[in-house]
């Protein structure tokens, strides 16, 4: 029997509202959607934000004739998480099948989630109704501590603290837990309670990371967002394995991320900054969590010799330095070939030397680590970087 394995994929990790500013590509600008495919090949969407429409796009072509069957989990109304709907490919395909599950506002009364669907699709506001969506749409209310199965998955629902209420969802599969608390800020003793129970042992844990910690004690305390170090906190005290930050602030580049992604690390031990295209695996054997970035070197690549000398972190979190030959470059990145084992989105510093007028001449360049595979070389890994700046 092979092992079960379930794939998170994050399609949005964008707060608030796309950014398409190129400060921020290498995270992404699309708003939060996550697709989860259990070991038993269940289906779920978490949210619908833009990130929506690019899984839409890829949607795989039902096989052996079955309609595909999807559970699209909402965690609450805001623009951010709901945007993506009218731009779903899937859903204007007839045989498609979507369980919608939502909480029942108190602003919209019942069936809030159809209401959105046909208030977003209402003119002035696009250019066809529902009409043209024919994709069957099944809506069903949940309420903090509800839950249900899916073939072998278990979902619970739990609120979190935020203006006019958000629900986190945990997911338990063979392969593994996979807790999802977007948009919630600390606070509210027992919110924070409910926070904890979602958390609670997760092999990954996905929280809202919008805000620094100085920007949550004062200019924005009360918008409804978290940070870094609270997740970190929350982690640790749930006993969950790996945290993901997520909902970055669309004001924060890249660089910020990443320094945010830096400091938590120096709080929690296995954290990832959610990355649009990264995928997590859960349940291979040897290593329970391992994450993949998404291949963002699309411009031409040439292979290369160039001497290098290369410094950073490795997986362990001590620092090294090797010399080693580059042997694939473009514009954006490098494939390296290491004796060290560098941690995944952590920076190296690869001074390369390339030949120049006067002779040999070093080119300081700052790479983020995207990927790390078997090296064809014994006892080295191909270490591919994209150059920052
Ligand atoms: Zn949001
Ligand atoms: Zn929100």
């Amino acid at each position: 029997m092979t092992d079960p394995i379930a794939k998170l994929s994050f399609w949005g990790v964008r707060g608030s509202t796309p950014t398409v500013d190129p400060a921020t590509w290498r995270y992404g600008g699309n708003t939060p959607c996550l697709e989860l495919i259990a070991p038993d090949g269940t289906q779920f969407i978490l949210d619908c934000g833009t990130g929506l429409r690019m899984l839409g796009s890829r949607w795989a072509a039902p096989s052996g004739g079955k309609a595909p069957e999807t559970h699209i989990l909402v965690t609450h109304y805001h623009w951010d998480h709901i945007q993506g709907i009218p731009f779903f490919s899937p859903l204007y395909a007839e045989n498609n099948e979507f369980h919608f599950y939502s909480f029942r506002s108190r602003f919209l009364g019942r069936n809030s989630l159809k209401q959105v669907f046909e208030a977003q699709m209402a003119l002035p506001y696009f250019p066809v109704d529902m009409s043209a969506m024919n994709a069957k749409r099944k809506f069903k209310e949940m309420d903090g501590g509800d839950s249900f199965k899916v073939g072998q998955n278990k979902v619970t629902a739990r609120w979190l603290n935020h203006p006019q209420g958000c629900l986190g969802f945990r997911i338990e599969t063979p392969a593994g837990t996979v807790a999802y608390a977007t948009d919630n800020e600390p606070g509210d003793a027992q919110l924070d309670e409910s926070l904890r129970e979602l958390a609670a042992g997760a092999d990954i844990f996905i929280n809202d990371a919008q805000f620094t910690p100085e920007q949550l004690k004062t200019t924005r305390k009360g918008w409804g967002h978290s940070s870094w170090l609270e997740g970190a906190k929350m982690a640790r005290q749930s006993g969950a394995k790996t945290l993901v930050l997520f909902h970055h602030d669309p004001d924060s580049t890249d660089r910020m991320v990443d320094s945010i992604l830096r400091q938590a690390r120096e709080e929690f031990d296995s954290v990832f900054a959610a990355s649009e295209g990264m995928v997590i695996t859960l349940g291979a054997p040897g290593d329970s969590v391992q994450a993949h970035m998404p291949g963002t070197r699309t411009a031409l690549r040439r292979e290369a010799q160039f001497h290098a000398k290369v410094s950073g972190v490795t997986e362990g979190g001590k620092e090294f330095e090797e010399e080693t030959m580059v042997r694939d470059i473009s514009l954006q990145g490098a494939l390296l070939s290491l004796k060290h084992l560098p941690r995944l989105q952590s920076e190296l510093q690869v001074t390369m030397e390339a030949p120049g007028t006067d002779g040999v001449q070093a080119m300081n360049l700052r790479g983020y680590v995207v990927r790390i595979d078997a090296g064809p070389e014994k006892g080295h890994v191909a270490v591919g970087v994209v150059f920052t700046d």
